[in-house]
């Protein structure tokens, strides 16, 4: 592939495949620990090193890395001295070093989340985490398949802030069956009366096929929760950046802004997926850990199972959905057309988009732009199919 040729790759993605067990609406690569033979760590471990060699040998990893992502699966599963000889692998590479300016976040569940383990994951680098709380109710946590309870919840926030982390963001779920509005305020008060910086909320989707799917609530139903999420995050001083996202004090996800502004990738482990915005190439990784690791370490191959190259009229789409899912919306003159302009006309008299520049000053967005409102966020679908 071209990409190896070019040091084009600041950010980073390594998928840890490993949970606790799997919750019931997940559709992510992960095994749980009772599917877990006793050496799938070491395998997935090696396998990983030997991965990251590969590429690090073909020099596409720019010098100086923004943002890695340890995402997953459970990454704070693994024990530091395993994290340890993945980084060092990484450091052969790149100049990366402890507290350097990467933002480099690693995914955490409150079920593995201990005081000792967290301070030698702070002093390994890592400086940003993303706990997956969901909920703050137990009922709710039982019907998603969530292995720890509310108390364990905000314990294992606790932890994470005595152990050194400043930089952290929580996600939860919306649109739960029986989530009623006071759940979803109280969830988010208990929430944000911890110094978190970030929180991701998002809207639960099942497939129709899904046990529970018929109990999600309604479109009318889904907009409120969406709204009041909006109205009190707002309130709280974090401003609503992504359709699903939050930030207090402008710190916003470095990692993923890379995904949403359409810039280059390289993710590694089981499923992973990248993108090479140069080449405007996508490849994924095997789903599965035992190919993954057999194709790295007895064949010395990368694990790539496809790869596509996106067309124009893909690319064009992929514009508008990334463009309409940022506050920072998209510039006038992308309306080509009469056609898209009395569209837009339309979606801003409807309340979806709007002109107005953002409250924040910090951020260059000249009324020259055009901008989804909460309402817009709310129905991100309905605009893009509108407007691309
Ligand atoms: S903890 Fe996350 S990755 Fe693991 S099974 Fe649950 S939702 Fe999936």
């Amino acid at each position: 592939m071209n990409s190896e040729a070019k040091a084009e790759y600041a950010s980073l993605y390594l998928h840890f495949p490993f949970c606790e067990s799997k919750c019931h609406y997940c559709d992510f690569y992960s095994i749980g620990r009772e599917k877990t033979a006793a050496s799938d760590a070491s395998t997935f471990e090696k396998a990983l090193i030997k991965e990251i060699e590969l590429r690090g040998k073909s020099g596409v990893f720019a010098t100086t890395l923004e943002t890695i992502f340890l995402g997953g699966g459970t990454p704070s599963m693994t024990p530091p001295d395993s994290m340890a000889r993945i980084f060092a692998e990484l450091f052969k590479y790149t100049a990366l070093k402890p507290d350097d300016g990467t933002e480099w976040t690693m995914e955490a569940n409150p079920s593995s989340i201990e005081l000792d383990q967290f301070k030698q994951y702070r002093a390994l680098g890592i400086n940003r985490v993303s706990m997956g709380v969901q909920s703050l109710k137990n009922d709710h946590l039982s019907i998603l398949g969530r292995v720890h309870d509310e108390s364990h919840a905000l314990r294992a926030l606790d932890t994470v802030f005595n152990a050194g982390f400043t930089n952290v963001s929580t996600d939860l779920l919306c649109g739960v069956p029986g989530q009623s509005l006071d759940d979803l305020r109280s969830h988010m008060e208990k929430l944000t009366s911890f110094p978190i910086t970030h929180l991701s909320i998002y809207l639960l989707t099942l497939p129709p096929h899904h046990k529970m799917y018929k109990d999600l609530p309604n479109d009318e139903e889904q907009l409120k929760h969406l709204l009041l999420i909006d109205e009190f995050m707002r309130e709280k001083g974090f401003r609503h950046y992504e359709i699903s996202n939050f930030a207090r004090n402008n710190l916003r996800a470095r990692h993923n802004l890379v995904y949403w502004q359409g810039g280059s990738y390289l993710a590694f482990g089981p499923s992973a997926h990248s993108y090479s915005s140069s080449e405007r190439k996508r490849f994924k990784n095997y789903s599965s850990l035992h190919k993954y690791a057999r194709t790295l370490s007895e064949e010395s191959k990368l694990p790539i199972e496809w790869e596509e190259s996106l067309t124009t009229d893909q690319l064009e789409l992929e514009k508008w959905m990334l463009a309409i899912r940022l506050d920072e919306g998209f510039p006038k003159h992308w309306l080509a057309t009469d056609a898209q302009k009395k569209k837009a006309e339309m979606l801003i008299k409807e309340g979806l988009l709007t002109q107005a520049a953002l409250n924040d000053h910090s951020i260059n967005t000249a009324s020259e732009r055009i901008r989804a409102t909460p309402k817009g966020f709310a129905l991100s679908d309905a605009i893009i199919k509108t407007l691309a």
